[in-house]
């Protein structure tokens, strides 16, 4: 039978807020995870996965939902053709430094990200509305848990956008595992190295933060927000759409969001969240 605790933490999103979680389990297998999913089903609570918490904000002091944090075993199995099985609670650099230490291509763009590969998927992780590739370039197919069964579906069967899939959000669709398709690649440079150097120089790690806020909003107006400072939050004067938090709490962060979507609502546009949040 799995447990449901209460906890108090500062650990389940990059923000760094201090949580208190009134419902909160480990799964470490999908048997354990389905037992969740019936508890959650009885008691009328919604479910939320979280994987390393890189692009999640708990909005509330006390959040209600039932948080579950992936604990499923680590698997990197190297398969024929340069081809990889891996479980979604394996780290993104894992599968980088795999990649480049047999010689493959691979997602090194993502070298800067703190994901696993369960949130690199439900994410559709990538690097940036120019340049249009993400880790589903690499999928050969992704195998998941939903509604009581396990399903495999290519990665073009998977319905997505940009930062979006079917598996974003609070749900109970469970990424179990993927299978990756490489191609050899010869380096004159460590690709994970030279991401981290432009990573330093370009984004803004001096505080607690989940990387970009909007997925899709106005540019002059993101720039206008640089430097704006509530309480111990602040955009960002250095990177733009980037919001760093020195507070337990999550107030500071939700205002200085709403005050961009009210400058977004005043000029007639739309500014669209690439955070999850979760109560
Ligand atoms: C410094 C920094 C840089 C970043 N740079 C980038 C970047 O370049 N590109 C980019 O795309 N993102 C970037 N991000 C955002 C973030 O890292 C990504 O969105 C990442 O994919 C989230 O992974 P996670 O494991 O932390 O997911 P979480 O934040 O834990 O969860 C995110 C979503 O994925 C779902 N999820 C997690 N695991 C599973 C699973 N096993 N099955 C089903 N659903 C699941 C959650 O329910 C939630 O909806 C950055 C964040 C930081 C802090």
């Amino acid at each position: 039978m799995v447990k449901v605790d209460s906890l108090t933490s500062s650990n389940l999103s990059f923000y760094r807020t201090l949580n208190h979680f009134k419902r909160y389990g480990e799964f470490h297998s999908l048997e354990e995870f389905r037992e969740y999913c019936d508890w959650a089903n009885q008691q009328q609570v919604e479910l939320y996965i979280v994987g390393n918490g890189s692009n999640t904000l708990f909005a509330a002091q006390s959040v209600n939902s039932l948080v579950l944090k992936n604990k499923l075993a680590k698997l990197i199995k190297p398969l024929p053709n340069s081809r990889l099985e891996v479980s979604s609670s394996v780290m993104i650099t894992e599968v980088l430094k795999y990649c480049y230490e047999n010689s493959l291509n691979s997602f090194y763009y993502l070298a800067s990200v703190p994901a696993t590969i369960g949130g690199a998927l439900a994410m559709n992780a990538g690097r940036g509305r120019n340049y249009d590739v993400s880790i589903y370039d690499f999928i050969e197919s992704v195998t998941f848990y939903s509604d009581g069964q396990i399903q495999t579906l290519t990665g073009a069967e998977i319905k997505k956008g940009y930062r979006e899939t079917i598996f974003t959000g609070v749900h109970s669709r469970l990424i179990l595992s993927a299978i990756f398709q490489f191609v050899p690649e010869q380096f004159s440079c460590d690709p994970i190295l030279e991401r981290r150097e432009w990573a330093k120089s370009h984004q803004d790690n001096v505080g607690p933060n989940c990387g970009s806020v909007f997925k899709s909003a106005c540019p002059p107006i993101l720039k206008a927000l640089q430097g704006l400072k509530i309480g111990k939050a602040s955009y960002s004067a250095k990177t733009g759409n980037w919001i760093l938090n020195r507070s337990s709490d999550s107030k500071g962060i939700l205002m200085l969001i709403a005050i961009a979507k009210f400058l977004h609502l005043a000029v007639g546009k739309k500014a669209l969240l690439e955070l999850i949040t979760v109560k």
